[in-house]
């Protein structure tokens, strides 16, 4: 169980009415039972139950069982595209393991917002049903170009681009001793603009490849591209 609360020996954790309802309405647990706790921070521990109500219960941390599994530094960016498809993206970024994902707002992305609280909460939730004990950070919309103008210079960029379908290099050529700290940039359904596309094959942090001879939609290039990622760079 995700909950947002410090955890430590000893430590009491009070549970909302949501959870509550979760935890002994729909799972049936009892005052007494005992259950896993991850807050993204702390690790994981095994906590008793020591109220069970209907609006909330309390829980106590008894010990750390796994401490905290910090993700490859890998960060996702993607333009936003419909709502079910950005939460599937979400989903399995935060599956996959991605340290961060961020939406992004290119020049041909139909989205102007996203609702910010839930993209986090499907994150909490595929966490919680991979086992991780780390829940990947969900960023607010924001400008690529804004984002690229303040990047990090020893984060590099793998920047899935279809036009250079059949032309790209291969990731582990382009990747090839460059440091630990890396980000995947998918583009929307109406893919970059010419400007964009310029301007992202002139950056020096940056990598063009391709995923394969066909166009694929931005939410299966985001799981092809983080699978190839994983394997040549990923742990
Ligand atoms: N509308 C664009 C077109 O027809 O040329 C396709 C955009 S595609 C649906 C969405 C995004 O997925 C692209 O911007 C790119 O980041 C990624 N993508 C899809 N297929 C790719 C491929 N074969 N190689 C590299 N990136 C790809």
């Amino acid at each position: 169980l995700y909950v947002e609360h410090p955890l430590g020996q000893g430590q009491s954790v009070p549970l909302d009415r949501d959870q509550a309802h979760y935890l002994f309405g729909v799972m049936r647990q009892k005052v007494g039972a005992e259950l896993a706790l991850f807050n993204g921070v702390d690790g994981e521990w095994r906590a008793r139950v020591d109220q069970a109500g209907k609006r909330g219960g309390e829980l106590t941390c008894v010990e750390q069982t796994r401490p905290l599994q910090m993700p490859p530094d890998l960060w996702l960016l993607f333009a936003p595209i419909k709502k079910a498809r950005t939460d599937f993206i979400v989903e399995k970024a935060a599956e996959m393991g991605a340290a961060r994902i961020l939406p992004v707002q290119t020049e041909f992305t139909n989205s102007e917002r996203i609702r910010q609280d839930r993209l986090q909460a499907h994150a909490v939730e595929a966490a919680e049903q991979c086992g991780g004990t780390y829940v990947p950070e969900v960023c607010d919309l924001q400008r690529l170009d804004r984002l690229l103008a303040d990047w990090p210079e020893d984060r590099q960029l793998v920047f899935c681009d279809e036009a250079e379908v059949g032309a790209g290099k291969a990731l582990s050529e382009a990747a090839r001793d460059k440091g630990d700290k890396w980000a995947i940039l998918i583009g929307p359904e109406g893919g970059f603009s010419e400007v964009e596309r310029k301007r992202l094959h002139a950056l020096p942090f940056a990598h063009v490849i391709s995923l394969g001879p066909r166009i694929l939609r931005a939410d299966t290039a985001a799981v092809a591209a983080m699978t190839i990622w994983q394997q040549h760079l990923g742990d």
